[in-house]
């Protein structure tokens, strides 16, 4: 085994110098609950930069599917159609309103739900479709809003991993009914934990904001339109503190920097793959033509699971560590005890068993690359050859 001092993690958390100042701000000023001042400048970023018109703040991405969810009004026995390789908060969110999630398999070039197989699940009961946007590469949007527009369905993006991705020049979370963001340390824009729910409906804004606000209608108060609130509809506490909002504007500020980081891993991690891609030992991403990245994650697909634990086993002498992904939900403990087997999703399966996601972080490109690069070109030599 080599031996070696040098530890390339899967993950490393960016900090955005201006953090401190704003943290500095934040906690000076009177307001430092949610929906403050900080919340207001990022909210304006994201309008300006990427198109997101109604935007709250949230505590994390899971907090913004529960919100979603309770906004779409999801009924017990509902039917949501969903990726299995996705992450458990995904589907939590859904299945906290009593509805059913109809798992989906996925295309192995992106990892995203597959839309002629979520077009076979569709019955009467359902009520929604729920895609991801995985490694950042933007679902089918295309399709999918002609699936969901065919069959009168609401189309709800976890858009978890794809800030600053586009699909045709539009930026991701600007499609669909709503979407959400986050803003996890893992994530590209992060604040320690934190998300957003987009809410690309005029007539659910209103509504959204009493959920946010505890089912409360505390916004006409603050807005001079009535001296007393009260409880009028069903909520919980959705909001972000405005210390978080504070870090989350220096992060969305140096996206652009950080993004052009995180591309110069992608192409280093495509230089090396590719040859061994055009000799069919395994694959990797291929986003769509009119795709623009965030490069948030870069994942390879082996050949056969026997040679990606050679692969993380060699890796992991050398202090590298890449990732094995997400065990599909359909396989998982909750996802058997609604009656699914590994086998319901063949390609999910499969692909999930043969998957690797790469260390990936900005400052990667800066420190430990060339390191990294080095040991992954020697076992993947030791497996398929030269
Ligand atoms: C990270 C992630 C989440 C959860 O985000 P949190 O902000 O940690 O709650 C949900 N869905 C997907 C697809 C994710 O990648």
């Amino acid at each position: 085994m080599v031996r070696t001092h040098i530890r390339i993690p899967f993950n490393r958390a960016y900090v955005a110098a201006g953090a401190f100042g704003y943290v500095q701000e934040a906690l000076s000023q009177g307001c430092r609950a949610g929906n403050g001042e900080f919340a207001d400048r990022c909210r304006t970023v994201l309008n300006e930069r990427y198109g997101c018109k109604h935007v709250f703040f949230t505590p994390s991405c899971t907090a913004a599917l529960e919100f979603g969810a309770i906004l779409t009004d999801l009924q017990p026995g509902d039917e949501v159609i969903l990726p299995s390789y996705t992450f458990s908060s995904t589907v939590n969110a859904i299945v906290l309103r009593g509805a059913r999630p109809r798992f989906c398999d996925v295309r192995p070039e992106t990892m995203n739900m597959d839309p002629e197989h979520a077009a076979a699940l569709i019955n009467s009961r359902t009520r929604m479709l729920l895609p991801i946007d995985y490694a950042g590469i933007p679902c089918d949007v295309v399709a999918l809003t002609t699936l969901a527009r065919e069959n009168d369905l609401t189309l709800f993006i976890d858009a978890a991993q794809s800030i600053g991705s586009a699909s045709a020049g539009n930026s991701c979370g600007t499609f669909g009914d709503i979407a959400a963001f986050s803003f996890h340390e893992t994530k590209n824009v992060s604040c320690g934990e934190g998300g957003a729910l987009i809410v690309n409906r005029e007539d659910w804004v209103e509504r959204a904001h009493i959920i946010q606000e505890k089912g409360t209608d505390r916004r006409r108060v603050l807005m001079g339109l009535q001296d007393k609130y009260s409880w009028v509809d069903v909520g919980s506490s959705f909001l972000l503190s405005e210390v978080s909002a504070a870090i989350l504007l220096a992060q969305l500020e140096c996206l652009d920097e950080t993004t052009a980081l995180r591309s110069q891993v992608t192409e280093a991690y495509r230089a090396l793959y590719s040859p061994f891609e055009q000799r069919g030992c395994l694959s990797t991403p291929h986003p769509g033509p009119d795709v623009e990245l965030n490069h948030h994650a870069f994942f390879v697909i082996f050949n056969t699971a026997e040679n990606r634990a050679r692969f993380l086993g060699d890796l992991r002498g050398y202090g590298v560590s890449p990732y094995i992904g997400y065990i599909p939900l359909h396989s998982s403990v909750m996802g058997r005890s609604y009656g699914y087997e590994p086998n319901d999703l063949p390609i999910t399966q499969s692909v999930s068993e043969r998957i690797v996601r790469l260390p990936f972080y900005p400052d990667l490109a800066r420190d430990g690359l060339d390191y990294c690069m080095e040991s992954m070109s020697k076992v993947l030599e030791k497996i398929y050859g030269r």
